[in-house]
């Protein structure tokens, strides 16, 4: 009763649950609320407690965390309400205006995005695991950030025993690996350059396949997908290809990636104030 759902738009459905906007009535915040049904035993503590961590340090590229309760046997995980995610935007840009994203907003989005990497790397010592365009969401400020970090883990492993794996196209050939059971950032890195490549080319690279296990062959054992001079830049293909380097070794971690000389001198806040315009000019 502390939350008032006569407003309640549902904003989005996932894999594991709908995200729908709630106001908490003694505050009068609107909110995102994931609800997620989920079995008592999947240990959700430890990364809940990375989302409140990562509330406390405060990263303006890290989508707010209120907190989670339970009802009704569903988790239910309060975060600040943004506008769209970049896979809305992609999808609205390409398929809706026959337009493109602009290289100066794709720059912009690297840059939050792998600052956002980076601090969950360096300050809350996770890794994100999930990394995709529908978990990059944009604020109605221009902000861009970065959400449901941690949780994704414990909820595929889960996922994964009830043997509904689904496609998880964003993974790294070493996740398909069953001999390497430890997970690195490098695999956030790889799965950072798929999403860039869907946000330049508007397509995703490995759309055609048929089952997870097409998925699965295809990216263990094709060459890497890459950006070429058609799609963009130069120097925006040097700074993506990198990132789909089979051998995670030979990718670039965040920190390397964020001294890029196109970032030299970057202004985020006049950045921001772009991607406020570049969307109303969309109708967005
Ligand atoms: P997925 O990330 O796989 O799409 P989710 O359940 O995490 O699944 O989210 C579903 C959709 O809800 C997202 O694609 C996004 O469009 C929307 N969404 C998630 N969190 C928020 C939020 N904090 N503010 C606004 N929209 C959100
Ligand atoms: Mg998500």
């Amino acid at each position: 009763d502390l939350i008032s759902e006569d407003n309640c738009d549902k904003l989005g459905t996932g894999g594991f649950g709908v995200v729908t906007k709630l106001t908490h009535v003694p505050s009068n915040v609107v909110m995102a609320v994931k609800r997620v049904q989920i079995q008592v035993d999947i240990g959700l503590k430890r990364e809940l407690a990375a989302m409140e961590e990562g509330r406390d340090k405060g990263s303006r590229f890290i989508v707010d965390y209120y907190g989670s309760l339970k009802h009704n046997g569903e988790v239910w995980m309060a975060m600040e309400l943004m506008k769209m995610s970049i896979h809305e935007i992609k999808l609205k840009v390409y398929e809706e205006k026959r337009s493109s994203v602009p290289e100066g907003i794709t720059w912009y989005v690297c840059y939050c995005i792998c600052s956002a990497l980076d601090f969950l790397k360096t300050e809350l010592h996770i890794i994100h695991r999930d990394v995709k365009p529908s978990n990059m969401l944009v604020g109605a400020n221009g902000s861009v950030k970065i959400c449901d970090f941690g949780i994704s883990g414990p909820l595929i492993e889960s996922k994964a025993k009830t043997n509904d794996i689904g496609c998880r196209p964003y993974m790294a050939p070493e996740r398909f690996d069953p001999s390497i059971t430890h997970y690195t950032i490098q695999s956030d890195v790889w799965s950072f350059g798929i999403s860039m490549m869907e946000v330049i080319t508007g397509s995703f690279p490995y759309s055609k396949c048929s089952s997870y296990f097409e998925q699965w062959n295809r990216i263990a054992t094709c060459d890497p997908p890459q950006l070429i001079e058609e799609n963009c830049s130069q120097i925006l293909l040097d700074f993506i290809n990198p990132c789909l380097n089979k051998d995670s070794k030979k990718r670039p971690v965040f920190k390397d990636l964020l001294k890029y000389s196109y970032f030299d001198g970057f202004e985020y806040e006049t950045n921001k104030v772009s991607m406020v315009e570049w969307m109303q000019s969309l109708d967005i």
